[in-house]
């Protein structure tokens, strides 16, 4: 059986031997096992059911969300002589029925279908009548309420899969490994817990790095200019960002698409075209961009600023390297991006408990980006992966170090000012009363009067904020979830406090803007926000919210 596995990888994929975790997925679905194959992005899942589906009689189905992705792996399957189709809606009613008419006569190894074929009671019939080696669900999170991208239509497969009856096994893969999602998957499908193949989340080609206080275009050219001719993705938080820095760049010659919900869909595919056709290098995108693109030579993602969670950072900075060679993730940080975060999860439709949830991933992401720790580390901790012994050793954090302090005593000051202050603040309100500040609204708490008051004057008010975050991002002071997070400590808090404890920081020469700028730069971009979701909702700007209210807000928000 094994040889016949690699027999099989070697004659028609061309790959000398397996990948972490496909022999194990393989084996046990051609011994008809239920499998749960976890794997990261360019990890090499579609291996994983396509070996067993050419090693099983009859034909495999693939129910993949990606309409996009399906014709490209349907083209490289025919491209090594194995029969294929797939069945989405981009295809004409007759085509659709042509091809039915195909799968039922049992012409094909496999079919990818969307996971809305399964609401027709048509295709179920046809299901019913065929002999089906596998039914494996690609990109498997989308069933779980918990996953970043759920699919009503995909959770509602499951029932539907009881009419086809006789369906040999079932399989599942995702990249996406948190402990809800995968005992989601598992419950949902039957799966057994020595059925699950988790080969982690590390990816060891990818170097991590986040960028602090640089102005961000001129960050962009010059990375450009010092890699001409490699392909990468820029990500950007609005369209605005995406169409102004396009210009920026088309105008300086600089070779480079952008993809956006707000292009008219002809424009996004032959964006799109020239991209994974490598006749532009360079991508400029939205986090519309992505879902489906099967590009391997991806050199480096840059992330013009923080998106919302590590979840959909993970995955977007994850479309570098899938062919396995070195490649940079970048993120350019900037607190305002916070700010950014923050408005665009209060405007949503959440309600309260899932805002929560969000605010708390959100805190998550700005962790990281204070963090002094190794970034891979940072991340395979949030996924709860096992982490490797030793820091990676590629990531900013791990390269360069700057001179180490010890801040024990400003930490302690900062700990006990949170205490004074009756952990009912957050970060801002803190740090101006460490600062001293004259600022009014100090005045309406009568927080002037505290004893710690003007205690770390010596520091300017962006020092101390940096500290703060500092603190949290280490753990030794914690955030209550919220839109304004208040401040509170912790057992290490505590230990640092009683002297228990020493703290020490890397101290860099953050040049940081101009507190006018900043709030300026955030204005702007509320407003093109605003215009963004009015784009969306058919309406006039002002009717979401007036200039004054997002002035009031850019003000409002504590940095
Ligand atoms: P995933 O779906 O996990 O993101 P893919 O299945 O698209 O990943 O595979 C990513 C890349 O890895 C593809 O280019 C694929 O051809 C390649 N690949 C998969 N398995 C192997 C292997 N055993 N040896 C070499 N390359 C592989
Ligand atoms: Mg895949
Ligand atoms: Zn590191």
């Amino acid at each position: 059986m094994i040889l016949e596995q690699e027999h099989i990888l070697k004659t028609y994929f061309g790959y000398e031997s397996f990948r972490p975790g496909q022999q194990e997925v393989i084996e046990r679905v051609t011994d008809t096992i239920n499998t749960l194959a976890v794997m990261p992005t360019g990890g090499g899942k579609s291996i994983c059911y396509q070996v067993p589906g050419l090693i099983l009689d009859g034909t495999a189905i693939i129910i993949s969300p990606l309409i996009s992705l399906m014709k490209d792996q349907v083209d490289s399957l025919l491209a090594l002589g194995i029969p294929a189709t797939f069945i989405n809606s981009s295809l004409s009613t007759e085509e659709q029925e042509n091809r039915m008419t195909d799968i039922s006569r049992g012409r094909y190894k496999f079919v990818y279908v969307a996971p809305e074929r399964f609401e027709s009671y048509g295709f179920i019939q046809v299901m019913r009548r065929l002999r089906i080696s596998l039914v494996a669900f690609d990109e498997a999170h989308c069933i779980s309420q918990w996953g970043h991208d759920f699919r009503p239509s995909y959770r509602s497969i499951v029932p539907n899969l009881k009419q086809i009856g006789s369906i040999p096994v079932v399989m599942a893969l995702t990249a996406t490994a948190t402990e809800e999602v995968i005992s989601d998957i598992q419950e949902l499908l039957h799966i057994e817990n020595e059925n699950v193949i988790n080969t982690g989340f590390a990816r060891d080609n990818l170097s991590f790095h986040i960028v602090k206080g640089r102005d961000r275009s001129s960050y962009i050219r010059a990375f450009l200019e010092e890699h001409p001719n490699e392909s990468g993705i820029i990500y950007t938080a609005t369209r605005k960002q995406a169409d102004a820095l396009y210009d920026q760049l088309n105008n300086r010659g600089i070779n480079v698409a952008k993809y956006h919900a707000g292009m008219s869909e002809q424009a996004r595919k032959e964006s799109q075209a020239a991209f994974i056709h490598d006749t532009v290098s360079v991508m400029i995108a939205t986090n519309a961009f992505g879902m489906g693109i099967d590009k391997s030579n991806v050199r480096y993602v840059i992330h013009y600023a923080m998106p919302m969670n590590i979840e959909s950072y993970y995955q977007e900075a994850g479309r570098a390297g899938r062919d396995g060679e070195m490649s940079d993730c970048i993120l350019l940080f900037s607190p305002q991006d916070i700010q950014l975060q923050k408005f665009l999860i209060e405007r949503s439709l959440m309600d309260e408990q899932a805002k929560q949830n969000e605010y708390r991933k959100l805190q998550a992401m700005v962790n990281y980006c204070h963090t002094q720790g190794c970034l891979s580390h940072y991340i395979l901790d949030y996924f709860k992966d096992n982490l490797p012994t030793q820091p990676c050793g590629r990531c900013s954090n791990c390269v360069e170090k700057g001179e180490k302090t010890d801040i024990t005593e400003e930490a302690q000051m900062i700990l006990s000012c949170v205490k004074r202050m009756g952990e009912r603040f957050g970060v801002s309100m803190t740090a101006k009363v460490l600062k001293g500040s004259k600022d009014k609204k100090l005045m309406e708490f009568r927080l002037q009067s505290l004893s710690t008051y003007g205690l770390l004057s010596a520091y300017t008010e962006k020092e101390i904020t940096e500290k703060i975050h500092f603190l949290v991002a280490e753990q030794l002071l914690a955030t209550e979830e919220g839109q304004f997070p208040t401040l509170k400590l912790n057992q290490n808090s505590v230990d640092v406090l009683k002297g228990k404890r020493t703290v020490t920081m890397y101290t860099t020469s953050i040049p940081t803007s101009d507190e006018e700028d900043y709030h300026k730069d955030l204005f702007e971009t509320l407003r093109a926000l605003r215009k963004e979701m009015a784009d969306e909702l058919k309406l006039p700007p002002y009717v979401l919210f007036t200039d004054a209210t997002l002035k009031e807000l850019s003000r409002y928000f504590p940095v």
